[in-house]
């Protein structure tokens, strides 16, 4: 059986909290990745919001260039592939279109359909992809996917840990996302002949 599968990109394959070195540098500041509990960077940083699209405008690109994979997220994204089909999901701008391809092929992540939508809101997307599984880090979003009726990995965050509701279950790793995706599977297979 092959699976849509969405797969968004900051926080989801990127380390979480990889633009915390250069945002402290930039503004002085000193959080730690255990201080980042909303996803807004202004609000954890306490700055304007002018102040950190700013920032963003500045060093974005970099930012981008620069994030790190989360563990694992390499290799059992390969594997996935061999399976079924991915698509990368981003709210990134447009002109974030190049820096995020550069890093896809920096990184070998598999070269999958890119979708870089310039918003939060991932329904429609996940819509027309025909999503079977959402994998997401920003909690808004999840509650958004699942009430529109998809199933969502969430992968734990500092700033995700909020209640969930039905279709969407935590994750805490790429491991577990991919032991996830197995079930889920043998599962609809057992429907399929029951
Ligand atoms: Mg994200």
């Amino acid at each position: 059986m092959r699976l849509n599968l969405c797969i968004d990109i900051d926080g989801t394959i990127t380390e979480p909290y990889y633009w915390l070195k250069l945002a402290n540098q930039y503004f002085g500041t000193n959080v730690s990745p255990s201080g980042i509990t909303c996803y807004e960077i202004h609000k954890v940083l306490n700055i304007q919001i002018e102040e950190y699209l700013n920032f963003y405008n500045q060093l974005g690109e970099r930012l981008h260039l620069e994030a790190e994979v989360r563990q694992d997220a390499g290799i059992i994204l390969k594997r996935l592939e061999e399976q079924h089909n991915l698509h990368y999901v981003t709210a990134r701008e447009s002109k974030m279109t190049h820096v995020t391809k550069e890093w896809i092929k920096m990184h070998d992540l598999p070269k999958v359909g890119l979708h870089i939508l310039g918003s939060h809101y991932k329904v429609k997307k996940a819509e027309e992809l025909e999503c079977d599984i959402f994998i997401e880090d920003r909690y808004e979003n999840a509650l958004e996917l699942a009430l529109a009726g998809f199933k969502v990995l969430l992968i734990d965050c500092n700033y995700n840990r909020s209640p969930l509701i039905y279709g969407i279950t935590r994750v805490y790793s790429w491991i577990d996302i991919y032991e996830e995706i197995t079930a889920y599977v043998a599962r609809e297979k057992s429907k399929k002949i029951a």
